[in-house]
């Protein structure tokens, strides 16, 4: 049988890094964009904290955008852990810069009289800044996410990323974008069939898991039943950044 056109490799619209991640990404038995998200925003925030925020223009970018959020702040924190065993300077000095920030705002915040109305016009830019919002590497990670579900769809075809629509499908937060953003009808379909065979697999599972958890019938559980609750929000939301590292998959 012929293949659809849909189906058809064309792996030539792919930069070779761009596939190189997804592959490795692969490899991990999770979600394919949550894996490959992550791979790259550990880079991404390394190479700010090696020389990136060692240039002006980058360094107060960060800062107006109010530092790191809260996930990025403890990834970054566990990025320099790893990887500057003497211990690294990057973050205390980061930190320094924050912590005066987050003071001035508050001094600001304070000072201002308590008005229903924002005070326009007489709002400095550091009381303009949150602390802990969406940072620059939040506004990457969704750009990156888009760009690699847009990139999987030229690589469906391919015979080892069939397993996406297999026995490995997306979380459902990513699987839910191809399903609407991909172009050809046929893998939109594709997509949503793979998501939903693995969610009513998993409800079914867990429904067994379940009836089994009173005192009468817990000796029933298999050790594989009992893992089911991480494999179902593994399929939901994806696995937790923070969490990874008790959970790395070989
Ligand atoms: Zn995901
Ligand atoms: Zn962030």
């Amino acid at each position: 049988m012929r293949p659809t056109a849909s189906a058809q490799p064309r792996a030539h619209q792919v930069p070779e890094f761009t596939r190189i991640a997804l592959e490795h990404a692969l490899r991990s038995g999770l979600c394919l964009i949550c894996a490959a998200v992550r791979a790259s925003e550990r880079k991404s925030i390394h190479a700010f904290l090696y020389e990136g925020m060692m240039s002006p223009g980058v360094r107060q970018d960060f800062l107006r955008k109010g530092g790191f959020c809260r996930r990025h702040f403890w990834m970054a924190k566990q990025i320099e852990e790893d990887s500057w065993q003497a211990g690294g300077i990057g973050l205390a000095i980061l930190c320094e810069d924050l912590l005066r920030l987050a003071s001035s705002i508050i001094e600001e915040r304070g000072a201002q009289p308590r008005k229903n109305k924002p005070l326009i016009g007489r709002r400095t830019e550091s009381a303009a800044i949150t602390i802990g919002s969406p940072c620059i590497f939040c506004e990457e990670h969704a750009t990156r996410e888009a760009y690699l579900i847009e990139i999987l769809e030229e690589l469906i075809g391919e015979p080892r990323f069939q397993r996406i629509l297999q026995d490995q499908p997306l979380c459902v937060v990513h699987g839910q974008i191809a399903a609407i953003k991909w172009k050809t009808v046929e893998n939109r379909a594709s997509m949503a069939t793979a998501l939903r065979t693995q969610l009513q697999r998993l409800a079914a599972e867990m429904r067994i898991f379940i009836d089994k958890h009173d005192h009468q019938r817990r000796s029933e559980l298999r050790d594989e039943e009992r893992d089911v609750l991480q494999y179902a929000i593994d399929a939901l939301v994806g696995f937790d950044h923070s969490v990874v590292q008790e959970r790395e998959h070989p």
